[in-house]
């Protein structure tokens, strides 16, 4: 599936863009909208995502704002992965609307969808779903790779971020030759070397021990708020959480933000 060859027959950069969503940052229609949801990059109102006969989202709604952290937290099986997998186009809603950057996604075609994901996102994931036939950095350097970059350059992008990440050394290794906690920042390196708008992160840290964990949460959101990046992590720990702005809780399908500490209730 993933052909990295050295031949010289990489297509110009850009090429692959073609087709790509025309969405751009400076033809979003910015400024407040009728609800107040101004500066907001991200948003799903009233999403219902059914799978066959069980429910996952029975109609949340969460709005995030531009280089925001939101932590997504909840019991296993309240619908914080469909959630997040709707915000960020692999799902579609039954009902519902979700949009980025103020356009409607969720009536976007696939191929559409595929492009905003490979050119406006970037995703990190609980286990993180390294290629074991690519070295850390060629899988580092996946996602410029398919946005049409040439194989030198996507590498020497990719390598930028190993020292950033306390990676050194570990350049040509192999997923079986690092540890989890290595292995979780390879995919963290991934998920923002194409510097997306937003990066979606479902249990980063789920498969890790507690200083792993920490390590790669601390990394991603010095990383993301570097490049003003916007997260939405998926985590069950609030020790994770901890590094978020904001939190929302799924509970049954539906989101709720947490009162602030110290509010009368
Ligand atoms: P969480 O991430 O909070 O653990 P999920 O969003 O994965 O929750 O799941 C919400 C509900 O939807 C659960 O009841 C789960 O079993 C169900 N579900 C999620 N994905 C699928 C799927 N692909 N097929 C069938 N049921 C699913
Ligand atoms: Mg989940």
């Amino acid at each position: 599936m993933y052909s990295l060859n050295d031949s010289g027959t990489d297509p110009p950069a850009g090429r692959l863009r073609e087709g790509g969503v025309p969405m751009t940052a400076e033809s979003t229609p910015a400024g407040p909208t009728p609800d107040g949801s101004a500066g907001c990059v991200i948003e799903a109102r009233d999403v219902v995502k059914s799978f066959g006969q069980t429910p996952a989202l029975r109609g949340a709604s969460v709005s995030v704002a531009r280089g925001e952290i939101l932590a997504v937290m909840g019991p296993s099986g309240s619908g914080k992965s469909t959630l997040l997998h709707c915000l960020a186009g692999i799902l579609v809603p039954d009902s519902g609307q979700v949009s980025f950057a103020g356009r409607r996604i969720d009536s976007l075609r696939e191929n559409e969808r595929s492009a905003l994901r490979r050119d406006r996102f970037g995703f990190v994931f609980q286990f993180g779903q390294l290629v074991p036939e690519l070295t850390a950095e060629e899988n580092v350097a996946l996602p410029l790779l398919l946005a049409g970059a040439r194989r030198t350059e996507a590498l020497a992008r990719a390598r930028e971020w190993f020292g950033r990440l306390g990676l050194d050394g570990l350049e040509t290794h192999r997923s079986g030759e690092m540890s989890g906690g290595q292995a979780q920042r390879v995919a963290l390196a991934r998920g923002l070397v194409a510097s997306p708008e937003v990066l979606f992160a479902d249990e980063p840290t789920g498969s890790l021990d507690s200083l792993a964990g920490e390590q790669v949460m601390s990394l991603l959101s010095a990383a993301a708020r570097d490049q003003g990046t916007t997260v939405v992590v998926v985590t069950h720990e609030p020790r994770v959480a901890a590094y978020a702005d904001r939190k929302v809780i799924v509970r049954d399908g539906t989101a709720t933000s947490p009162a602030p500490a110290g509010a009368v209730s």
